[in-house]
């Protein structure tokens, strides 16, 4: 029997009952050219990615509300996750 609701995400999984798990990761800097400059970290290949805090998280991240306060115009990386995908889920796992 095909159970028709295997693929949808799980409803419990929103960002609203997350820390922001997925702001921990690496966001690298493709063609995101939006970006303010004080966010951002260039290692020594010349890559450039979204800088992070002592916490491990996101320097645009406000922590006292976690939202991203360059939502707007946050990077193409962060606009591709996908919530309740295997990354997201990946990452919420991480931070137990
Ligand atoms: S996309 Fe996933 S990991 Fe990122 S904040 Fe939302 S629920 Fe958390
Ligand atoms: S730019 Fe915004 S969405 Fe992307 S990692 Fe930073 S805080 Fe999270």
């Amino acid at each position: 029997m095909i159970d028709e609701f295997a693929s949808r995400p799980d409803p419990e999984v929103t960002c609203a009952n997350c820390e922001a798990c997925c702001c921990r990761q690496e966001a690298m800097l493709f063609n995101d050219t939006e970006v303010p400059d004080d966010l951002i970290e260039i290692n020594a290949q010349g890559e450039k990615s979204m800088a992070r805090l002592d916490d491990g998280r996101c320097k645009a991240l406000d922590r006292h509300t976690m939202v991203c306060t360059i939502y707007e115009t946050r990077p193409w990386i962060c606009r591709e996750f996908e919530m309740g995908g295997y990354e997201c889920l990946s990452a919420r796992a991480d931070n137990l």
